[in-house]
């Protein structure tokens, strides 16, 4: 089948009537979107046929590559078998019910139950809807208080965009609700005090959360959210021990601690969660999204423990959770999950992040050498560059310069597709890339 349009007609409808995320509609008006009509493994084509290395991987979701037949075939099997069924009380469908088994086997510790949503933010909000419930049922009225990190990303809905702590997110003329959610400093080393040793800064940051749990007051903090490691907040890998230490401070005043694995699971950092194998800690809820149907089909999960399910279940207290959309446990994009599960499992994909990861990392490191990189970091799947005006004092480019764009822009002319965060560049490309390709994103970037 043919990928070619009339790209000059799909433009003018496009920025006619398409509304698009995250847009300065007065620029988008006069630069329109590339229009993207086909996909298959790392690489998108776009109208014109044009093919590019998608080093994004869609957006940090495309995990096991674009194009897979074997998906198609899950999704349009279970359409014609049951596109849909009420998810509500008493009724369920064969796919949930066999996903939400299957995380609970994936998921670490006694992450046992699983409430499904449309996506990451209506997962992050679902996850407070049951965190009060939760709250609730135990008679702890006021424990309502979140806190979460700055320059972190939750979502897009008005919940999960005010538990985010981006700056650039919260622009003053928006409303964002701010009187039970509190912003505690990002874990980010390369911006830490000048000559504050990596120990020190750990102990700062600890430092930090505990006395906002104490200036908040213990009995009114519901639960501790944060990434493993920061996707839209540049990629940034916190000290060694944070987790370790946020999580213990979290356990010692009853605070929940929430991972937001919306993207570090599914083996974007070579596991299935990275909560656990990766930094230790068995959190009390995994939220997840994109990797779980590597895009295929939208669909979010909160995955959380037994000693949350006892108390919501108590025998005898009869309060009904009234929360849940129609598409909670969708049987298509369960369906199309379980196809994504099967395949991560049956190439390996995880042992091949762990084997590729380490050389992706290291070639992308090699671009530190240009005038204008301050830092390339990441783990495994996740990178960052950071562009600086000067190395020595990280000071950034104006502003209005756009340098992530811009950089971005040129890849793009080049074959390459980077994602630009201000003064930032992110990658996350699917888990089958190859060593040449990534030779091929490090060369075009150095150009
Ligand atoms: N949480 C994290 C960590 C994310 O990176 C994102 C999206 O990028 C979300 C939540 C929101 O997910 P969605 O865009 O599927 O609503």
């Amino acid at each position: 089948m043919s990928s070619r349009y009339d790209t000059a007609e799909l433009n003018r409808l496009d920025k006619q009537h398409f509304t698009h995320p995250w847009t300065i509609f007065d620029v988008f008006q006069e630069q329109g979107a590339l229009p993207i009509s086909r996909g298959d493994g790392c690489y998108i084509e776009d109208s014109n046929g044009r093919r590019y290395l998608d080093a994004v991987g869609g957006l940090w979701c495309t995990n096991i590559g674009l194009g897979r037949s074997e998906m198609a075939d899950a999704i349009a099997e279970q359409c014609r078998k049951l596109a849909f069924a009420n998810p509500f009380v008493d009724m369920t469908n064969v796919p949930a019910t066999l996903l939400a088994a299957k995380l609970a086997e994936l998921a670490p510790g006694d992450l046992n139950h699983v409430l499904f949503s449309c996506g990451g933010s209506t997962a992050v909000d679902s996850s407070y809807r049951l965190i009060q419930f939760y709250q609730n049922c135990r008679g702890k009225h006021t424990k309502k208080h979140v806190i979460s990190r700055k320059n972190s990303y939750h979502g897009s809905t008005y919940l999960s965009m005010s538990i985010g702590g981006k700056a650039g997110d919260h622009p003053p003329e928006f409303d964002f609700i701010s009187d039970f959610i509190h912003h505690i400093s990002c874990p980010n080393y390369y911006r830490a005090p000048a000559g504050m040793a990596e120990p020190e800064y750990l102990q700062f940051l600890l430092d930090e959360l505990e006395q906002t749990i104490l200036r908040v007051g213990p009995d009114n903090v519901a639960a501790f959210y944060a990434e493993p490691v920061l996707g839209a907040g540049g990629v940034i890998v916190p000290p060694a021990g944070y987790h370790q230490g946020t999580f213990d401070i979290c356990r010692k005043y009853d605070v929940l601690y929430i991972s937001d694995e919306v993207v570090t699971a599914f083996g974007r950092l070579g596991h299935w969660f990275a909560s656990k194998d990766v930094f230790g800690i068995e959190p009390d809820m995994i939220i997840t999204a994109k990797g779980l149907t590597s895009g295929y089909q939208p669909l979010g999960a909160c995955i959380y423990s037994d000693r949350i399910h006892q108390v919501i279940s108590e025998p005898g207290h009869g309060r009904c959770f009234a929360h849940g959309f129609t598409y909670s446990g969708h049987p298509v994009a369960c369906a199309a999950a379980l196809k994504n599960i099967e395949i991560l499992q049956r190439e390996q994909l995880l042992n091949r992040v762990q084997q590729l990861g380490p050389y992706f990392q290291q070639q992308m490191k090699t671009l530190e050498d240009l005038p204008i990189v301050g830092q390339v970091r990441g783990m495994q799947l996740m990178v960052c560059v950071e562009n600086v005006r000067c190395k020595k004092t990280k000071a950034l480019f104006p502003e209005e310069l756009d340098i992530g764009k811009r950089i971005a822009d040129h890849a793009e002319t080049l074959g390459l597709i980077v994602r630009p965060i201000v003064h930032l560049n992110v990658m996350s490309p699917p888990l089958t890339i190859s060593r040449s390709q990534i030779d091929d994103i490090v060369a075009t970037l150095r150009k």
